[in-house]
């Protein structure tokens, strides 16, 4: 089969491979909407996680099933599903313990585009595909789906790590995609303030949209300053990180209330070290929580985040700027998401069989 690999650190290419086997727990699929993430731009070109050589890179999108294994049960042939971009074993001790993301070791259950071939190519393999599919919902379009495999889930679980309480105020560091469904989620948790940080002008009215109340340009200065003048000096209970980098923990623990949380989620793609100040954590004993997780995946939680979007409490189609059509433009779309043109928030490609 055809697909779209990594070839190396900075080598992207079309490589041809064996369609993949279908074990009797999974699922095989071909793909009808996919969408390129940062997480592979920070695993091609910053060799985040490593050297990788022929791997099919991609991991979010919604997909026909067209072959299952004995043992799956309720899943079969022509189902439309969305495609976890996380695919734990659910069978594993870490998911025993709550931690499915990690089953089989830390970060095991980011297996796409990371330890086996991810979606962009003509089949993708769906490993416990009972655990780890869910159906495309009536009414909801398979492009928007898409923003279910990880933008929509990992914007919320930054939500779910910070804690996010009734009347907190909390700042969103980074308004690409993941922040700004951050941005939503803290509305759906009951932010009384929302401080979202970004620069981008389609991200930025995004965000009011969402219910973000107000807006800070990190190319315009200090955050931390500008957290601090609109909050009177006093901070913010909650911080969710979704962009910036290794230092921007140093602005995101000054920020914050003693008894705050903060929840990452960023990628961070390089150095060796976070910055944590030393006086500003309380000398050590600040009460102010660091926590940072990628999101568990799984069927259960996929249902309950679309019934969201069914329903309409989330709109993640508002994500979407730009639109392809065939398998060869992912391409294209992984270069625009590289790029970051001043208009994209996030693109999607349609393939048609
Ligand atoms: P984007 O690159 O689209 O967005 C990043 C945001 O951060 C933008 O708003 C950008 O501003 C802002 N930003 C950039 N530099 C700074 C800075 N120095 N200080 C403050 N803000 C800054 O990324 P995505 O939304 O696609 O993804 C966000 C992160 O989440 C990525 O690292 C991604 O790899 C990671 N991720 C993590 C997952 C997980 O499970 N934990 C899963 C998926 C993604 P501007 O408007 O100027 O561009
Ligand atoms: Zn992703």
């Amino acid at each position: 089969m055809k697909a779209f690999a990594m070839l190396g650190i900075g080598k992207t290419g079309w490589i041809e491979k064996e369609r993949p086997a279908c074990g009797p727990l999974d699922a095989i699929l071909r793909p009808i909407a996919l969408a390129p993430c940062t997480s592979d731009v920070h695993t091609v070109w910053e060799g985040a996680v490593g050297d990788r050589y022929n791997l099919i890179l991609g991991h979010e999108g919604v997909g026909e099933v067209m072959e299952v294994g004995p043992l799956v049960k309720d899943f079969k042939p022509g189902d439309i599903v969305i495609i976890p971009a996380i695919t734990p074993d659910w069978n594993s001790l870490e998911a025993q313990a709550g931690f499915s993301m990690h089953s089989h070791g830390m970060l095991g259950g980011w297996k796409f585009s990371n330890i086996k071939d991810g979606l962009f190519g003509e089949f993708i393999h769906v490993n416990d595909a009972d655990g780890n599919l869910a159906l495309l919902p009536e009414g909801v379009a398979p492009e928007t789906a898409a923003m279910l495999s990880d933008m929509v889930p990992t914007g919320f679980h930054g939500v779910e790590l910070a804690d996010i309480q009734f009347g907190d105020k909390v700042c969103v560091i980074g308004i690409g995609p993941v922040g700004l469904m951050a941005v939503r989620g803290a509305v759906l948790r009951g932010a009384s303030d929302i401080f979202a940080v970004g620069s981008r002008p389609n991200c930025v009215a995004i965000a009011k949209e969402y219910g973000a109340s107000d807006i800070i340009n990190y190319k315009d200065g200090s955050i931390l300053e500008q957290v601090m003048a609109k909050t009177g000096g006093h901070g913010v209970d909650r911080v969710v990180i979704a962009g910036g980098d290794n230092d921007t923990f140093d602005e995101a623990i000054k920020m914050l209330k003693p008894g705050g949380v903060i929840g990452n989620v960023n990628y961070l793609g390089a150095g060796d070290y976070v910055k944590i100040p030393r006086v500003e954590w309380g000398v050590g004993m600040g009460h102010k929580t660091i926590r940072g997780g990628l999101m568990s995946g799984g069927r259960l939680r996929m249902e309950k985040l679309a019934a969201l979007v069914q329903t309409g409490r989330i709109d993640p189609s508002k994500l979407i700027t730009h639109r392809f059509e065939g398998l060869d433009k992912v391409e294209e779309a992984l270069m625009l998401m590289k790029d970051k043109p001043k208009d994209l928030i996030k693109p999607v490609v349609t393939v048609k069989w």
